[in-house]
């Protein structure tokens, strides 16, 4: 891959910045709080639910196409290639503006353009991009979550549609959700067993559906059971054909993979310099005169911040890498799953190193004497927990990789 911009690259990006030089309030910028607190896309659509602040920016932004920059143009979108969409979210993220883009944006608009009726995307597209829906991803199930062909909740034929029946486990913002996007059976007997699965769209609103809460160990609300009892699905929310929804999965999770925090190296640079401010902030062990310096004149701490960077380097150029093969075939593929699993582990020793640096203050669980700082710190060392689990285990990661990219015989 070519890591310098082509000419036609280069003024793309000039453009972005001077935009968002001229379009951003500059009390907006540079909230590297953003990035050193990396956040699920559920977490975030409740972060920026509660900054009202950042609305008229992101309608700003639609205005440009930019809010949903790799969809065409007739959907609102600005036609982006994905090396195009890569400049803008570098150039976006480089300024400390918030990651926006919530599982609509993400995962549902690029199945519907890719897969969904004219019908269909002509009711959805529009109300996702502008942010008017918010989307929730019913795919997991008590008994299938890594094996997710064993998935139980049916859909009956009726007439006009479809009559839900079972339950799904951990849908995030399900309670916050205006429509849901549900893996469902539809025929039992299909064998290999995905081949009986379809994708509809249910209205979150829908008689039959119960939302209950899962509070999570980093203290948020943003996990659910979603319990669906005799719910109906008119016909015409059935996405990509009666059968057919194993596909549509596996295009949505390659994106999921792709663009979760624990992916993206930006967020790696922010948490590490997160952690150096604070270990120049902290006083040191205290030398006989009394005069310790700081923290981060431990050369045992630099010499770990030292190999967490050159391994932030590496992820870098691993995604570089998962980046050109996503331009050449046009979608996100198994390597995915590298940086999706070097990432998340990466990220999880970040946050370990910075805890011990910050000792009983990273612990400070209601805030308490220490302040909120102290307590985001504490809700993000149990947050990046989940980075092992979601979007698929470090373990499923591992048989991606070892099955798709380097061949070895499944299970
Ligand atoms: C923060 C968070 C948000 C989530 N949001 C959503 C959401 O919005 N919508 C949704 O549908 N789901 C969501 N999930 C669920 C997530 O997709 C599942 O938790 C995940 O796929 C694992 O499934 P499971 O929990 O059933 O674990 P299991 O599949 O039961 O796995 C248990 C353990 O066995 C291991 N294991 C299982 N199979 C294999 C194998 N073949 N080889 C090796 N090891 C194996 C796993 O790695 C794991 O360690 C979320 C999860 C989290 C943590």
């Amino acid at each position: 891959m070519n890591l310098k911009d082509t000419p036609q690259q280069a003024r793309l990006r000039q453009e972005i910045r001077a935009w968002i030089a001229a379009a951003v309030p500059t009390e907006l910028l540079g909230q590297q709080e953003w990035l050193a607190m990396p956040l699920t896309t559920s977490t975030l659509a409740d972060e920026l639910a509660g900054r009202p602040e950042y609305e008229p920016l992101l309608d700003a932004l639609d205005g440009q196409g930019w809010l949903a920059p790799a969809w065409p143009r007739e959907h609102g979108g600005a036609a982006f290639s994905a090396e195009e969409q890569f400049v803008f979210d570098e150039e976006w993220l480089r300024a400390g503006l918030p990651p926006f883009r919530t599982d609509g944006l993400e995962k549902v608009g690029p199945t519907l353009i890719a897969l969904g009726t004219p019908e269909q995307q002509a009711r959805f597209l529009e109300p996702t991009r502008r942010r008017r829906i918010v989307w929730a991803q019913g795919y997991s199930e008590p008994g299938a979550g890594s094996d997710l062909a064993s998935l139980a909740l049916r859909a009956e034929p009726k007439p006009g549609g479809y009559r839900l029946n079972g339950q799904k486990a951990w849908t995030s913002n399900a309670h916050r959700a205006d429509w849901l996007y549900v893996l469902a059976r539809t025929d039992p007997a299909a064998r290999p067993r995905h081949a009986g699965i379809s994708l509809f769209l249910a209205d979150a609103r829908s008689a039959g559906i119960t939302v209950r809460p899962i509070v999570a160990i980093d203290g948020y609300h943003h996990l659910n059971q979603t319990l669906f009892e005799n719910v109906f699905v008119p016909e015409a929310q059935l996405v990509g054909g009666l059968n057919q929804g194993w596909k549509a999965a596996n295009f949505l999770l390659g994106y999921e993979r792709f663009s979760h925090p624990s992916a993206m190296p930006v967020y790696h640079d922010h948490a590490l310099a997160a952690l150096k401010r604070d270990a120049r902030a902290m006083p040191g062990e205290g030398g006989p005169d009394g005069t310790g310096g700081s923290r981060w004149d431990d050369p045992g701490l630099q010499r770990s911040v030292a190999r967490l960077e050159m391994d932030t380097d590496c992820l870098r150029y691993a995604r570089y890498r998962a980046q050109t093969r996503f331009v050449r075939r046009g979608e996100p593929g198994p390597e995915s799953s590298i940086f999706k699993l070097y990432g998340g582990a990466l990220m999880q020793r970040i946050v370990e190193t910075h805890h011990e640096l910050t000792g009983p203050r990273g612990m400070a669980w209601d805030a308490q004497p220490f302040g909120p700082e102290s307590q985001q710190l504490a809700r993000r060392s149990a947050r990046v927990r989940a980075y092992s689990i979601s979007g698929g285990t470090q373990q499923i990661q591992r048989n991606v990789i070892a099955q798709r990219i380097l061949g070895l015989p499944g299970q």
